[in-house]
């Protein structure tokens, strides 16, 4: 079995779906690894490191596509590649089916599997594939690395001959897998980190990293599989009611609140910034879902009454290293479940494989 990693070529991606410790894995599992060259370098992967442990180096991109029985990337393929691929073979990548329609017929009409990591079930047995949780520990990082280095304030406490400097005040909103990696970040930086999320098991969560849990005293109701579910509009206008003194109180406002395929919940609005401190700061994650902050711009940082907003894009590419090495591993992970000696064995009946397969057999079988 011939699994080939392309280029990425998506504007600004950085990351890599394959890395050296992961060739050795892939051939342990019977196949064998073609890379264009250069594929790897955004992350510091180099073509010679690849092929130290067995890879082969390729420039001919369609070929590279044309040989393939697997492809690994990270976004989607493009969809001006799919036609290259052969009828039967696979691609494993972040389909996101509802924002690569085409792409997704493009694989059907081919008869090409089309397995997408973001739909991996959120099941125990699925922990070690599920690379929306490895992407989104690097993203909230990210965030918390961001907002320190815009902030015109130091996070941590400074006693000093020349005075006392007070901790930065940090408010996180959003305490899945990102938010509780930037508040553990905002924490080790000394910053003084409070953080909020409507799953009430996030409480205990955000306590055991040292934050404080804002309790707004809201009932809220819990989605499936640990998911927040969608507010009704009453929630949320009194959410943002009970947000706005906590949010104009705090230095530096991170928000990394989701609901699994729909638009970012909007947590803090154009009154609510107006209201807050010039040298503060917004690092908004739900940018590329909309936006947490109403006057956050994706990919561009605004500045509104001295108050700065960050529209966060691709945050995980910020550190392709390590998160090239944790998405590999999710994959090589995934695969182990396919792949028998070398052959391709899926049982499409397993639920992390029913969950996560958009196409096969030549039909859309999955769009959520
Ligand atoms: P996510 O990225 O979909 O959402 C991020 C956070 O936003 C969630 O904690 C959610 O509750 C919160 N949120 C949504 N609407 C909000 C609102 N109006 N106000 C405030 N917060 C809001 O979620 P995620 O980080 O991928 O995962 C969330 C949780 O799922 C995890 O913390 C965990 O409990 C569970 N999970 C389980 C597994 C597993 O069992 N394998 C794996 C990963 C995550």
């Amino acid at each position: 079995m011939r699994v080939v990693v392309p280029q990425e070529t998506a504007d600004g991606e950085r990351r890599v779906a394959v890395v050296p410790e992961a060739v050795g894995k892939l051939a342990a599992l019977g196949c064998t690894v073609a890379v264009q060259a250069g594929a790897g370098l955004a992350a510091h992967v180099s073509d010679d490191e690849l092929v130290e442990r067995g890879a082969e180096v390729v420039t001919d991109r369609i070929a590279l596509l044309q040989s393939a029985d697997v492809v690994l990337s990270v976004q989607p393929i493009p969809v001006g590649d799919v036609a290259l691929l052969r009828s039967g073979a696979a691609t494993l990548s972040f389909l996101q089916p509802w924002a690569h329609g085409d792409v997704v017929r493009g694989l059907a009409a081919r008869s090409v599997i089309g397995l997408s990591l973001d739909l991996v079930p959120r099941i125990s047995r699925a922990q070690s594939m599920d690379a929306l949780s490895s992407q989104a520990l690097v993203a909230g990082y990210h965030c918390a690395l961001v907002a320190a280095s815009i902030a015109p304030r130091m996070f941590p406490l400074a006693m000093t001959a020349a005075g006392t400097v007070p901790p930065a005040r940090v408010l996180v909103l959003g305490a899945g897998v990102a938010g509780l990696q930037a508040i553990a970040t905002a924490r080790r930086l000394g910053a003084v980190v409070s953080a909020y999320d409507v799953r009430a098991a996030s409480a205990d969560e955000v306590r055991s990293l040292g934050a404080k849990f804002l309790d707004l005293g809201l009932e809220t109701q819990e989605g499936e599989g640990g998911y927040a579910r969608v507010q009704s509009d009453e929630f949320l206008a009194k959410q943002r009611e009970l947000l706005g003194a906590a949010i104009a109180a705090s230095d530096v406002v991170i928000t990394a609140a989701a609901v699994p395929g729909r638009p970012a919940p909007r947590l803090v609005t154009a009154e609510m910034v107006h209201g807050m401190r010039g040298g503060s700061v917004i690092v908004d994650l739900g940018a590329e879902g909309g936006g947490n902050c109403e006057l956050t711009r994706v990919g561009e940082t605004v500045e509104v009454d001295g108050v700065s907003i960050v529209g966060v894009r691709n945050a995980a590419s910020a550190y392709p290293l390590h998160a090239s090495a944790l998405y590999a591993r999710n994959l090589v992970n995934l695969l182990s479940l396919i792949v028998r000696d070398g052959e391709w064995a899926p049982d499409w009946d397993d639920e992390i494989l029913a969950g996560c397969c958009v196409t096969r057999d030549g039909q859309v079988v999955s769009h959520e």
